[in-house]
């Protein structure tokens, strides 16, 4: 009971920590997306902005103002002034005056920096600033900070035939120490509360969506057990709108399977039992009859003629034959039903074999005034298949032949080449089997006119059809009340090479 039980909680326990991960994963995703961008944002936004400024130091104060260059020397009072100007207004930036090759001439930053500024920077972001107008986003080197990359505004600079560049870093030292640690609240506070609130909107959805996922599942195992604990009627409902659609079908499936062979096994359970029945019934008349021949001969052996001895001990003698037969046919017929036969296939030929039939039934059939013949008696046609099994088939066939047609009749086995097939025809000019019965004659024990005296066991078809079922062959019946019947199966020709 306790196994059971444990089915949907331990999946749904599968579910929640895949989904918790998804979530943890989500979280961390969205808050290093989120940071990395901001940042970015942050510093386009900065770059954009300062752009110009460069440029503005140029345009409006240099060119106008006294040089900062003579002869090529820096006016480091003049420059330093200038820009100490501009720091006063933004305290983030840094400024350095470059010659054309990156190196730095001459550099105004915040006191108190612990580095070592560096000697020259790469030209390449500063070229590219300056050919986009500052409008893409570029990093430049950051000689108070060698291992990052900055944002910067530049402008080229010709003073006397000297050139070189105005480089601004626009987010130093001291807007990074600002910015850092307004980021990082700002930051904290964007992650908790995103983190929250899509914590909180994953619990929602995950419980709903856990809810509906096994739905299906919690339904299809309900109906399990109900079937298992005995309920066979239960199945599935619209199990093509299931989520676990294959599942369901397949469980509808083998339900009915299950009950469909339940049913089977019902009635060949009960068909045995009236076999059973009937095949003792069988047995009991002639042994009645052969009881009582013997213990007349006993009694009145003194009194009996020589005649009446003879065909009392005839009486008796046909009785066991027909005993033998009968067992013989169940006999039969319980090996083929418990599959204990495989059939030992080869060539042979089948005009051989129906000719010697034909010569083992003459006798009986010139009692019983029917005439008995072999159609194409010249042509020989090889099989592929049982001997025995098909000389059985054939023997049973050919007996109820001779057995259902009135004296004057005519039974006629004839052999007939299709194609790689030789079709085996057996037909009679008997009473017939009506339409309504020819369904049916092939089961066991079904003896279609129950009016007229029983004349066998009921198993002679039965035995044919299984003989067939062994060959993966089919045997058809046509047959009119009153004009006679043909019986029709085919083999596989054997290819004489
Ligand atoms: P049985 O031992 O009664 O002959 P079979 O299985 O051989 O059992 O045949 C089943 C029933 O089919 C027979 O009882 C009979 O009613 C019918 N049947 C079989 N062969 C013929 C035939 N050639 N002509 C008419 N009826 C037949």
């Amino acid at each position: 009971m306790n196994k059971e039980k444990t089915l949907t909680p331990k999946l749904i326990k599968k579910l929640w920590l895949a989904f918790a991960l998804l979530i943890i994963l989500m979280g961390a995703s969205y808050i290093f997306i989120t940071g990395y961008l901001t940042l970015n944002y942050n510093e386009a936004i900065t770059q954009r902005m300062n752009a110009d400024v460069a440029n503005h130091v140029i345009q409006e104060k240099f060119e106008n103002a006294a040089p900062f260059l003579e002869d090529g020397t820096v006016n480091k009072e003049l420059f330093g002034d200038l820009m100490h100007d501009m720091m006063a207004v933004n305290r983030g930036i840094e400024v350095y005056l470059l010659n054309k090759s990156g190196d730095i001439l001459y550099s105004v930053v915040l006191k108190h920096n612990e580095n070592e500024p560096m000697k020259s920077v790469t030209l390449a972001p500063i070229e590219k600033f300056i050919n986009t107008e500052g409008e893409e986003f570029v990093l430049g080197d950051d000689p108070l900070n060698p291992e990052k990359q900055n944002i910067f505004s530049a402008a080229p600079f010709s003073i006397d035939g000297h050139e070189g560049y105005i480089y601004i870093i626009v987010a130093g030292k001291q807007l990074e120490l600002i910015s850092d640690s307004l980021f990082g609240t700002y930051f904290t506070k964007l992650s908790i509360g995103a983190m929250v609130l899509t914590m909180l909107f994953a619990a929602l959805i995950g419980i709903l969506s856990i809810w509906f996922l096994t739905k299906n599942l919690r339904l299809i195992t309900h109906t399990v057990r109900k079937f298992q604990e005995g309920d066979l009627d239960i199945r599935i409902a619209n199990p093509e709108e299931s989520d676990i659609e294959v599942v369901a079908l397949s469980f509808n499936k083998m339900a009915d399977t299950i009950v469909e062979n339940m049913d089977k096994m019902k009635s060949v359970d009960n068909l045995r039992r009236e076999l059973i029945a009937n095949v003792s019934h069988d047995l009991r008349t002639p042994l009645a009859v052969l009881k009582g021949y013997i213990e007349t001969l006993q009694i009145k052996k003194d009194t009996l003629t020589e005649l009446q001895k003879e065909e009392y001990l005839q009486i008796t003698h046909d009785n066991i034959d027909k005993l033998s037969s009968l067992i013989n046919q169940l006999f039969e017929y319980s090996k083929l039903e418990a599959e204990q036969v495989t059939p030992i296939k080869e060539p042979f030929s089948i005009t051989e074999l129906s000719h010697d039939l034909i010569a083992k039934f003459k006798i009986l059939a010139e009692q019983k005034q029917v005439q008995l013949q072999l159609d194409n008696p010249e042509e020989n046609y090889m099989v592929y298949a049982d001997i025995g099994l098909v000389e059985r088939a054939l023997q049973n066939l050919i007996e109820n032949a001779i057995k259902y047609t009135e004296p004057k009749g005519k039974v006629t086995l004839s052999l007939i080449k299709m194609g790689k097939q030789i079709e085996i025809n057996i037909t009679d000019t008997g009473n017939g089997i009506p339409v309504s019965d020819q369904p049916f004659i092939f089961d066991r024990y079904k003896q279609v006119d129950n009016t007229t005296k029983k004349q066998g066991l009921g198993l002679g078809l039965a035995i044919v059809k299984k003989i067939m079922d062994l060959h993966d062959t089919t045997i058809i019946v046509l047959s009119k009340p009153y004009e006679g019947s043909s019986f029709i199966f085919k083999l596989p020709a054997h290819q004489l090479q």
